[in-house]
């Protein structure tokens, strides 16, 4: 199994703070210095307000002062200008004015000097404003009214004393050295206001740009952590679709995100899991399809095999490439099923089990340790966990294929690996069971079991086309039973019988490799022999006249006395067809049965 990929998306560093705050939190805390500077400009300016709106109140109550005492003076100048005119003219009319004046100051003057804001000596000097007035007013003006009417020339020397002019004149200069501090006042009070309206407008200003610079800052600030966590879960559910392994966004910003990240980590950990169990299915179907096509391709080649050796070879290169890793063997029943022989091995050698003792064939069904069925007793020649399974074909058991997992292997999977290409084994081996039975009841002959007549045509044909083609020397040997009708006539036919056995058994028997003993009718038989000259095939003719005459025949129990042969020997010459080479070869014998019979003689 391959280790999964991962592929991270959006990084740990640069994270902004590292505390999951939640998402109403964290809006709060960008906010929270744009507030804060927002409060602290308005409380400045606030301040800055208050103290322009105190300076220009000063200004005003300067201003108010500055119109009393400036009423102040015209109530005094009224009152003098209407006593000098009293004096002069007489008329009482002419008094109006000091009598207006007279009610008018005192109100004034008491507003003035109880005003906390003058200063001390101000209203000090209001005091003694006010005291010089009344003076001049008991001491001039008064009895310059009451002289008036009868001793008008007192008045006019009051007047002409210049006492009240000196009188007033102080309060004429204490009123002008008022007016003159309130003025100076009013300036300063009016030059700070208008300082105060520049400082003013000079704070609005940096509030204003303080303001706009946090307010761009937090919303980028803000702006940047809330699409970034957004960006990677975008990127990640992108990867999702071009990658095989795992995707993992960085778990950060609010904690809101931070849920949604994990939340998709753990889905994108479901989705690779999936993806790696469908991968994983679709790789082991992939695997059992290729092994099923190399199932059918055995099939195949057994089905082209025509004999069971050529299965065997075919079995012993498919077998260990379709059950890897272990070790086997193919053991078939020989013709008369006492016994089991080894047909195809590979890996360990397993030995071999005899067909009584074996409990797969007994049962019909695989056996084994590795085949889940515990209290079946184990092959007394196997140790390890084994699987030993019949090949049964047709109502027919045909054998056994046995393997050894190899260790830790999953035993279930072997079973069922091995029951399909059990089954498959067994059926090509039953065809070609079928097949080679039909073949050989086609070309043997049912008594002797030698080749009959028709495939020791084929083979001479062949034999004489392969000699001539390669200038090889082949031989033929004719041999007849002497007097076998005697034989038949006093022993029986099946004494017959027993006797041509024993005698095709012995020509079996002496016939070189590569032969073809046949017998193609009655007690007659031959012998072909391709690489054998004429000499070689007269020795090998006598060898079987002197093996036959050395026979102890019987039948029943009853000696059926000796038997002999006569042989006739013939070689292949040049121009000489088949039919040719065997009618030389009859010709010998029947010259040696001429001859007197049990001999040998050549064609010549
Ligand atoms: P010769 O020495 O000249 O060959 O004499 P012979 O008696 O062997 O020859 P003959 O041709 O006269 O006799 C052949 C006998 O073989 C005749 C036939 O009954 C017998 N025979 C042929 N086929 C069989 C067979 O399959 N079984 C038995 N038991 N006898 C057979
Ligand atoms: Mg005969
Ligand atoms: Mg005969």
């Amino acid at each position: 199994m391959t280790t999964p990929t991962v592929v991270s998306v959006g990084s740990a560093s640069g994270m902004p703070y590292s505390v999951p705050v939640r998402l109403r939190h964290l809006l709060l805390l960008t906010q929270l210095p744009f507030w804060a500077l927002l409060l602290f400009a308005f409380l400045n300016l606030q301040s800055g307000l208050e103290s322009r709106v105190q300076t220009l109140a000063r200004s005003s109550d300067t201003r108010s002062q500055l119109e009393a005492v400036n009423a102040l003076l015209t109530h005094v100048v009224n009152m003098e200008t209407g006593v000098r005119g009293y004096v002069i003219a007489g008329q009482a009319s002419f008094l109006e004015p000091y009598y207006r004046g007279e009610a008018a100051y005192p109100p004034v003057l008491k507003t003035l000097s109880r005003d906390a804001q003058l200063p001390a000596q101000e209203r000090a000097r209001l005091g003694r404003i006010g005291s010089v007035i009344r003076q001049w007013q008991t001491e001039v003006a008064q009895p310059e009214i009451r002289a008036r009417p009868s001793q008008p020339e007192v008045a006019e020397a009051l007047v002409r004393s210049g006492r009240g002019k000196r009188l007033l004149d102080a309060v004429r200069a204490d009123v002008d050295a008022l007016s003159q501090n309130l003025a100076a006042q009013l300036s300063v009070s009016d030059a700070r206001a208008q300082r105060q309206l520049q400082a003013l407008r000079r704070d609005l200003m940096i509030a204003a740009a303080v303001l706009l610079a946090l307010s761009v800052a937090t919303t980028l600030g803000a702006a940047r952590m809330l699409t970034h966590p957004l960006s990677d879960l975008g990127r990640g559910a992108r990867r999702i679709t071009d990658t095989s392994g795992s995707v993992t966004v960085t778990e950060r910003g609010p904690r809101e995100y931070r849920d949604l990240a994990s939340t998709f980590n753990r889905m994108t950990e479901r989705i690779r899991e999936a993806r790696q169990a469908t991968d994983q299915a679709v790789s082991q179907l992939e695997r059992r399809n290729t092994w099923l096509s190399d199932l059918a391709r055995l099939s195949d080649a057994l089905q082209a095999a025509r004999t069971l050796s050529e299965a065997s070879e075919i079995l012993t290169r498919a077998l260990p490439h379709l059950l890897p890793h272990t070790s086997g063997q193919l053991l078939q029943h020989n013709a008369s099923r006492n016994l089991l022989l080894q047909a195809a091995q590979w890996g360990e050698p397993l030995g071999t089990p005899g067909p009584d003792t074996c409990w797969a064939l007994r049962r019909g069904e695989t056996q084994g340790e590795a085949a889940g069925q515990p209290f079946m007793p184990r092959c007394s020649d196997q140790t390890g966990p084994y699987l030993c399974a019949p090949l049964f074909s047709h109502g027919e058991t045909l054998g056994l294929l046995r393997i050894r997992p190899p260790a830790g292997a999953d035993l279930s999977a072997q079973r069922a690996a091995l029951d399909d290409v059990t089954r498959q084994v067994a059926l090509a081996l039953a065809s070609l069971r079928l097949q080679d039975r039909l073949l050989q009841q086609s070309i043997r002959d049912p008594l002797t079991g030698l080749f009959n007549r028709r495939h020791l045509e084929a083979q001479l044909s062949a034999g004489v086309t392969a000699a001539n083609a390669t200038d090889a020397p082949l031989s033929l040997i004719a041999l007849d039973i002497d007097h076998f009708k005697r034989l038949n006539d006093t022993f029986g036919h099946d004494a017959g019988d027993a006797a041509l056995i024993r005698v095709s058994a012995t020509l079996r028997d002496l016939a070189p490799t590569g032969s073809t003993p046949a017998r193609p009718g009655g007690e007659e038989f031959t012998l072909l022999l391709p690489q054998t000259d004429l000499r070689a095939a007269q020795a090998l003719a006598e060898q079987l006249r002197s093996a036959v005459e050395g026979l102890h025949l019987t039948h029943d129990g009853l000696p059926l006395g000796q038997v002999t042969v006569s042989l006739g020997v013939a070689s292949l010459t040049a121009g000489v067809s088949g039919e040719g080479l065997v009618a030389a070869a009859d010709q010998a014998l029947y010259a040696a049965k001429r001859s007197g019979r049990n001999r040998v003689m050549a064609a010549t």
